[in-house]
């Protein structure tokens, strides 16, 4: 067994082997040492190896999904490795690993999440510095292809986002570094998986034959995908490390998409960790913009819906499609009756995907049937006014033949898998209705065959019966046996009576015994035929798939922008980012969720002329919600949604770029001036007239005088050079000056009253410089010690004193004056020291007056 064991694992070295014996998974050597401190199991010890015990442990064959899930999450494969042959005795049983399943080739319903696709990234690196990229995600229809400059590989592979990641084993050495840096890149709590292929696996020539096959095309021109040959390469290993991992090709894949790197609207990764795009900065996936968005009725609607969100277009088309659909859905008032009308629908992507890889269960069936019935109903409530919502009936029309064929060929409540039987449905096949109706009216057959043979021979009391030694017979007393027919044949011998058989029931005897055995193969059987007929409906379940996505999404849209009171987006050929009434719509909902307080909305005014803004005011003041709201509300519109505004209009958009907030990256050795450094640089190399920029607070991280001094190049860069839309938040009010050297740069500042020693935060945006950061009326109100205060606005008044030229020395560490921490006797003294009853009105007055001068004396 041991032979049998290691041969098969020296076909998968890298993947964990889980080896069936019985009702137990086992995994020994290094395998076992893995699993049992992933997964928390107990190392045991089985025979020898030269000697020395050989390590193992095992999970039970129930609790296999449970397991899998783990070390999925983890970034380890597994081959499954079944028992295929019969028990014989001699030698061990025949193993087969069934199945592979990697992170990035996730089929099972249980693994996958039903928001996020899981994707398989092949990277190939060509001749001159370019990188040829192909993905796809198993259980959807596409493969995608493109082709970058190298420089560009971390970008393309952030946006893709992989589960796993599949590269030459001859990696050159600048792209293993590259790629172990991008394993540290990927966000925390998400593992990238790599997986070294045979270099040999990366032809571009295996590529495109493979792609041909699977488009059944002659050529790839119609997809503009055949003068890719770096792709193609990278196709060739990415399809080839799919079918192996499935054990079959993967019909259901017929589109490819090229994907230009210009294409799409750039949101580097720290784009979607500063807006908050789908996980929080803490990493969780609540409050984000999506959660606010996804209300889908369908996890097919939620998948598409995040698709959207993150790779919007710079070419508006298909956002004027979406806007004109979700427009209408609005007007017409069908959309929330749409939604109702899609709750419940099965998920037809990934059972379609699933019937094309022969691994979609009975209950996915039934699904599939409900919703196939479901969408044709659909097509009446469509408003059909505009071409997105027409494409979208067309393809909501189910495959001919689909539903019935299902509804004739599946039971409707069926067993969970077909290997219990109980699956397909009465009537469907005649001979499997026979053989169930064996089994259940075996008895009643037993009843009927006795009275017809007691008539046909006459004996009375003659029995049909059955035992477990002898199967059926006919039981005829001694007395009797000369009656007894010539076909009845002679089975056994007692003292008084003959039992018999004849053809009639040894036929039935042949059919009642292996009936259930027989009927379960059938089951198997008829089941493979029905998936066999079935994939003929595949691609047109793909297409319907995309329409109830979408249809989905729009709805989505529709609901969301009338209940949280949004409006259409205007876009312009001009430059410009005008918004009015803007909010940020996920702290507007969180504010209103947690203390009912309503968000003050903002306008905001970039064009050709105003291209930055220098935004100024006190900590707290509102100044990067105000930066993200207007790169949320520019994304929103990029992807055909409304947005949470008055009015907008949006000119062409390339770019968003966001350098916000202090994070050290410990684990890559960047300090936290380094990253915001880094960042910035990049932000300056890539963005152009078209991006927008965020800059909250650039220089933080350094010395005032080292930070001031690079804020005011960056920002003089991305005034001059760049030229970018941008909002550039400091609290360098020496940065004020700026706008009076740069014209298309303008002051604003977030407005904030004071009330005594308090602030009360307006987060009102208006033009012109603030006049203070009110720092330490913040702190103040963050619950800050009173004596740190006090010595902190000692240390304030000397730093302004010395900033307007005063010469005495400031030092930072000096205690404030002895008077400071009795400052409140002071007045306290001069108080108790007042008598009202003895005071006239003018003395009064003028101990009022006293008062507050001690008040700001001290
Ligand atoms: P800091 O300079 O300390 O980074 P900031 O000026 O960037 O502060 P924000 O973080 O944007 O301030 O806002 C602080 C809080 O103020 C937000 O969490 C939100 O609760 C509230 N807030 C911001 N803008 C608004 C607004 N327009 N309407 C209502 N509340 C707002």
């Amino acid at each position: 067994m041991m032979a049998q064991y290691l041969a098969i694992k020296a076909e998968y070295p890298d993947t964990l082997v889980f080896y069936r014996m019985g009702d137990f998974y086992e995994l020994f050597f290094s395998d076992a040492e893995k699993a049992t401190a992933l997964l928390d199991i107990t190392l045991t010890k089985r025979g020898h190896t030269a000697g020395v015990p050989i390590p193992m442990c095992g999970v039970p064959f129930h609790a296999l999904e449970g397991y899998l899930g783990k070390l999925i999450k983890l970034g380890e494969s597994v081959a499954i490795c079944e028992q295929v042959g019969e028990v014989t005795g001699k030698g061990p049983v025949e193993r087969k690993v069934v199945r592979v399943v990697t992170p990035g080739t996730l089929t099972d319903a249980e693994l996958l999440s039903d928001k996020t696709e899981s994707v398989l990234l092949a990277i190939h690196q060509g001749p001159r510095n370019t990188c040829g990229l192909a993905w796809l995600s198993v259980t959807r229809a596409e493969i995608h292809l493109a082709e970058c400059p190298s420089d560009e590989l971390e970008a393309w592979v952030t946006r893709i986002a992989p589960s796993e990641l599949l590269h030459s084993a001859d990696a050159s050495h600048s792209l293993e570094q590259r790629i172990q840096a991008l394993k540290r890149a990927t966000a925390p709590g998400v593992a990238l998986s790599t997986t070294a292929r045979p270099a040999w696996q990366f032809d571009a020539a295996l590529g495109q034959r493979k792609l041909l096959e699977q488009l059944h095309a002659a050529t790839l021109a119609a997809w503009q995908a055949d003068d890719l040959p770096q792709a193609h390469a990278a196709a060739a290993a990415l399809l080839t490390f799919a079918e192996h991992t499935q054990g079959r090709a993967l019909s259901h894949v017929q589109t490819i998409r090229v994907q230009k790197g210009d294409a799409g609207i750039h949101l580097p990764l720290s784009t979607r960790r500063n807006l908050e795009l789908t996980q929080t900065l803490r990493g969780e996936d609540k409050p984000t913009l999506f959660s606010l968005l996804d209300t889908c009725s369908t996890s097919m609607g939620s998948r598409a819906l995040k698709r959207w969100l993150l790779e919007p277009q710079r070419d508006r088309s298909e956002a004027t499609l979406r806007l004109q659909a979700i427009a209408t859905l609005r007007e017409a008032g069908q959309g929330q009756r749409l939604r109702e009308q899609l709750k419940g629908s099965g998920d037809v992507e990934r059972i379609s995907a699933r019937i094309a890889l022969r691994q979609v269960r009975p209950r996915e069936l039934v699904a599939l049937q409900y919703t196939l019935q479901k969408a044709e109903l659909l097509t009446p409530f469509i408003p059909a006014q505009t071409a997105l919502l027409t494409q979208i009936s067309a393809a909501l029309r189910p495959p001919e033949g689909c539903a019935a064929l299902l509804q004739s060929a599946i039971l409707d409540e069926p067993a969970a898998l077909v290997r219990d039987g109980g699956v397909i449905n009465r009537g469907f096949d005649a001979e499997l209705d026979e053989l169930r109706d064996i089994q259940t009216n075996c008895d009643a057959f037993l009843l009927d065959l006795e009275t017809r043979e007691k008539a046909r021979t006459g004996i009375a009391n003659l029995r049909v019966q059955f035992n477990k030694v002898h199967g059926f017979y006919i039981e005829v007393t001694q007395g009797q046996i000369d009656k007894v027919p010539a076909d009845y044949r002679r089975r056994q011998t007692l003292k008084n009576a003959e039992r018999y058989i004849t053809p009639e029931l040894k036929a039935f005897e042949d059919k009642a015994l292996s009936a259930q055995e027989r009927a379960l193969a059938r089951e198997k059987w008829l089941f493979e035929q029905v998936l066999d007929a079935l994939q003929a409906f595949v691609p047109a379940l793909g297409q319907l798939a995309y329409a109830l996505a979408a249809l989905d999404v729009l709805c989505t849209l529709a609901e969301r922008s009338l209940t949280l009171n949004w409006c259409a987006p205007v876009f312009a050929k001009e430059p410009c980012i005008a918004i009015q009434g803007g909010r940020h719509p996920v702290v507007e909902a969180r504010l209103s969720e947690l203390s009912n307080a309503s968000f003050i909305a903002n306008d905001t005014a970039l064009g050709h002329r105003q291209r930055m803004q220098i935004i100024t005011g006190p900590n707290m003041g509102g100044k990067s919600t105000y930066m993200r709201q207007v790169a949320t509300i520019v994304l929103l519109a990029s992807m055909g949604s409304f947005v949470p505004a008055t009015a907008c209009r949006l000119g062409p958009i390339d770019a968003i770029h966001t350098r916000i907030g202090a994070a050290d990256d410990l684990a890559n050795a960047q300090s936290t001036f380094m990253v915001e450094m880094t960042e910035a640089a990049q932000i300056l190399h890539s963005a152009t007239a078209h991006s927008l920029v965020l800059m909250d607070e650039i220089g933080r991280g350094t010395s005032t005088f080292d930070g001031l001094a690079l804020a005011s190049g960056i920002a003089a860069h991305l005034h001059d050079k760049t030229q970018a839309f941008c909002l550039f938040a400091t609290h360098y009010f020496e940065l004020t000056e700026f706008p009076a050297q740069h014209h298309g740069a303008v002051n604003m500042h977030v407005s904030a009253a004071e009330s005594g020693r308090d602030i009360v935060f307006l987060h009102e945006l208006q033009p012109g410089p603030a006049s203070r950061s009110y720092g330490i009326q913040v702190a103040r109100l963050a619950g800050m010690p009173t004596a740190v205060l006090n010595h902190a606005r000692h240390t304030l008044a000397a730093l302004e004193d010395h900033a307007l030229g005063h010469q005495a020395q400031v030092d930072l560490f000096a205690p404030p004056p002895a008077a400071e921490p009795a400052s409140v006797g002071v007045v306290e003294a001069a108080v108790a020291a007042l008598d009202p009853d003895t005071m006239s009105p003018r003395e009064a007055m003028e101990a009022i007056y006293q008062l507050k001068k001690l008040l700001q004396m001290y």
